[in-house]
């Protein structure tokens, strides 16, 4: 792995959906890989929270 490159793998990220507002957590977030809502599955992409 380069120097530098942050293994974004156990990621703590932060999920909103935009179409219902549903918030959620999951500590298994990549920044480009969006989770459904189980809400009203629509895709939403996480905020990573800094570490
Ligand atoms: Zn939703």
């Amino acid at each position: 792995m380069p120097k530098g490159e942050i293994p974004y793998q156990g990621k703590l990220g932060d999920y909103q959906c935009r179409n219902c507002g549903r918030r959620w957590t999951s500590g298994h977030s990549h920044p480009n890989v969006g989770l459904w809502c189980s809400n009203c599955n629509s895709k939403v992409y996480p905020t990573i929270r800094p570490q």
